[in-house]
């Protein structure tokens, strides 16, 4: 019986990237290789308020997998180039084994490394959350006190050669860090303590939820604008700052790898992208407004959906899962606002993608994430911003975005009231 291999499987099996790529077929590769092999890196993967989404995208990741970059067998890196050792999730080791790790890593034992953030950070007592707050997200303890999520994140930030936020909740606070279900039900009860902390530029969640990046749509602040220990990273992300190599101890980059979750092929190649600046072999990635790679986060879902032409033609769903290929925009699609690449190019190894498979993107590789792109299922624009939010979404972009969902939402409304309740189109 003939066994059928994919390209990938057969060089995965065989090594023969590795192979290849000592044969100095590709100089570019043979110099990586060579450089990656003269020492190793380490990722400590730092899981504060979250739910192991992005973790679980992540072990979803092709080209290279996870199991690829930790055995030294994708083309850049060599065996024992990239290490794990401290990663909640995943890591064999538990309780005070675990702790073991995270405190040697603070205390150096672990340089150089890349911190990875996964999941947002409550507001602890001593940023100014109220008392016991530490008890909304805390790993261990000390002296009889919890340490909180924010605590470790002073302690390891010093040392981080870069930081890369993965998922929408590290980024930028992300749907722990809403502003709208709190404020309501909290209101109703008779609190205004979230009023407070808004007026602090926290977010109104009920446990100070923030991201590491600051969130413009919502307007609040964040952990990077309030630690002390975060400014080589403000300075960075500020444009103050340009860093000078990865040993720069003033100006250190911080990347955004926003979703929900993050696709894990982006939260790869970032990574590998960060690894090999950190090694001297790649400059940093260019970032957009709201501290992504640009050559990931580019152009729209929109720009490249498959659905674009029912778009041009004014041709929309009238419901969810009506059973046609039209747009789905007049259904609540937010592809039209949300810089993101994996509707175009799949999900896992290619498939997959909101409107490739029938439905709406839901906005989560933006800043405002869910606030502003609720409820899902109305059609755009539904969003409760800051002024501060609002001068931002008016620029010449913005404008021109939202005159293109004005006149999509008047023309589909016009055809809806030509064509009846009848549906037409092709088939999904
Ligand atoms: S509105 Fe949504 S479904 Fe329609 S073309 Fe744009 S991204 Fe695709
Ligand atoms: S296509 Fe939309 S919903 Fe899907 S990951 Fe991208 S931004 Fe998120």
């Amino acid at each position: 019986m003939a066994i059928k291999l994919t390209r990938r499987e057969f060089i995965k099996l065989s090594g023969l990237g590795t192979v290849l790529a000592t044969l100095n077929w590709d100089k570019v590769v043979k110099k990586a290789l060579a450089a990656a092999q003269s020492g190793e890196i380490n990722v400590v993967w730092f899981e504060a308020q979250d739910c192991a989404g992005n973790t679980t995208a992540l072990i979803q990741a092709t080209e290279p997998d996870l199991i690829e970059v930790l055995a030294g067998t994708s083309h850049v890196v060599g065996p024992g180039t990239v290490k794990l050792p401290f990663h909640e999730t995943v890591m064999p080791e538990w309780g005070e084994g675990a702790l073991k790790i995270l405190r040697d890593v603070v205390e150096g034992k672990y340089d150089p490394f890349v911190l990875v953030l996964e999941g947002s950070f409550p507001i602890d007592e001593k940023a100014g959350g109220p008392e016991g707050s530490s008890l909304f997200c805390y790993i261990g303890d000390e002296n009889g006190k919890p340490v909180s999520c924010l605590e470790w994140l002073r302690r390891l930030l010093p040392r981080a050669a870069a930081v890369v936020a993965v998922g929408n909740c590290a980024s930028y606070g992300g749907v722990v860090a809403n502003n709208v279900i709190a404020s309501d039900y909290f209101k109703k009860l008779g609190f205004n303590l979230f009023e407070e902390w808004a007026k602090k530029g926290f977010s109104r969640s009920p446990t100070g939820g923030i991201g590491f990046f600051p969130d413009p749509i919502r307007g609040h602040k964040g952990v990077v604008d309030i630690l002390e220990e975060a400014k080589p990273f403000r300075d960075f992300i500020y444009k103050k700052c340009t860093p000078s190599g990865p040993g720069d101890p003033n100006c250190r980059p911080a990347i955004a790898v926003p979703g929900c979750p993050a696709n894990g092929n982006g939260q790869l190649r970032t990574l590998a992208n960060l690894i090999l600046w950190v090694k001297g072999l790649l400059p940093l990635p260019e970032l957009d407004e709201y501290w992504r790679p640009k050559f990931i986060f580019g152009p729209t879902v929109h720009e490249q959906c498959p659905r674009a032409a029912w778009y041009a033609a004014g041709n929309f769903r009238k419901y969810p899962g009506e059973p046609t290929a039209k747009c789905l925009y007049a259904v609540g699609c937010k592809g039209p606002i949300s810089n993101c690449p994996w509707n175009k190019v799949g999900w896992v190894n290619g498939v997959g993608g909101p409107t490739r498979t029938g439905g709406v993107c839901i906005g989560c590789t933006m800043p405002g994430f869910t606030d502003a792109y609720e409820p899902f299922y109305e059609k755009l624009p539904y969003v409760e911003i800051s002024k501060e939010g609002l001068k931002k979404a008016l620029t010449v972009g913005g404008l021109a975005t939202l005159a293109a969902g004005v006149l999509a939402g008047v023309w589909a409304y016009a055809r809806g009231k030509l064509e009846g309740e009848a549906g037409e189109g092709g088939s999904e």
